[in-house]
């Protein structure tokens, strides 16, 4: 039996605690950024450490024998704050990050590395933004462009955009009628792979709708990653 720290908040995450579970002693750890979140099964906490200090001391006050960072690919400050803990504490740290998205034809994605850099290179005038709450504010005022943004959560503060309030997983039926309803032109999204969000590409696809896609920032070179909950299983049950 192994004592597992689960870095969470992703689907993955939920699977990879319902797989260790009952069989290993498994903690899950939440930013507690949304007001309901999806709870996996086994022990929780919820907030943050204080940066990679405060996670190693968290680390060395708890009976841990291996980390698995599990955290959303876009969440860069968690992963590299895991990475350094772990260097501090000597305890294994794996990181299970699920593949992004592959463009197919009929895709007419534009990359581009950052959110700023989206907001300032949108193709077209009445844009769907799904790339979360607190990317809000790096678009609201974009001069002469209109902004449905869907998000789990109300922004924390007010925004001259429609906000649709919703979380996934979504169909491609719905996703259609949504951008149609909407005469979406353009749909901004990160890469954050995975089969729960991906209809809104299919629906882009379908509609001729460009895609400006926001690149992941890279993950800490020292840690190894897998791509799989099975792997992320295999490496718990096999790590010493
Ligand atoms: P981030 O920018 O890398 O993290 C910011 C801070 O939030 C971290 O420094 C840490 O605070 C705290 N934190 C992040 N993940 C945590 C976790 N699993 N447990 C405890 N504290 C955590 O990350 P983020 O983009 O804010 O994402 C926060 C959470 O939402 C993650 O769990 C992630 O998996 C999930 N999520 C993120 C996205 C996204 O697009 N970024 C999408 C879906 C879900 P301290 O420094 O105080 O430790």
């Amino acid at each position: 039996m192994k004592r597992v720290f689960i870095l969470g908040g992703t689907a993955e995450a939920r699977e990879l605690a319902a797989r260790l579970h009952p069989e290993h002693v498994v903690v899950s750890s939440l930013a507690g950024r949304v007001t309901s979140p999806r709870l996996p099964v086994g022990a929780v906490v919820i907030g943050g450490f204080g940066g990679s200090l405060g996670l190693a001391r968290w680390l060395w006050e708890h009976p841990v024998d291996v980390v698995v960072d599990a955290t959303h690919p876009f969440a860069a400050k968690m992963s590299e704050a895991a990475a350094e803990a772990a260097g501090m504490t000597g305890i294994p740290l794996l990181g299970l990050r699920r593949p992004g998205w592959t463009q197919e034809p009929g895709d007419d994605w534009r990359w581009v590395s950052s959110l700023e850099e989206a907001a300032r290179s949108l193709p077209g005038r009445r844009v769907f933004l799904t790339t979360g709450r607190r990317s809000l504010p790096v678009f609201d005022g974009v001069p002469g462009v209109w902004f449905l943004a869907r998000s789990v959560d109300p922004p924390d503060d007010p925004v001259s955009m429609e906000v649709v309030l919703s979380r996934g997983p979504y169909t491609l039926d719905g996703e259609l009628a949504l951008m149609r309803e909407h005469r979406i032109d353009t749909l901004v999204t990160k890469d954050s792979g995975g089969e729960l969000t991906r209809a809104k590409l299919l629906a882009a696809r379908e509609l001729g709708v460009p895609v400006v896609m926001v690149r992941r920032p890279p993950v800490p070179p020292e840690v190894p990653y897998v791509e799989t909950v099975a792997e992320a299983a295999d490496w718990v049950r096999a790590t010493e």
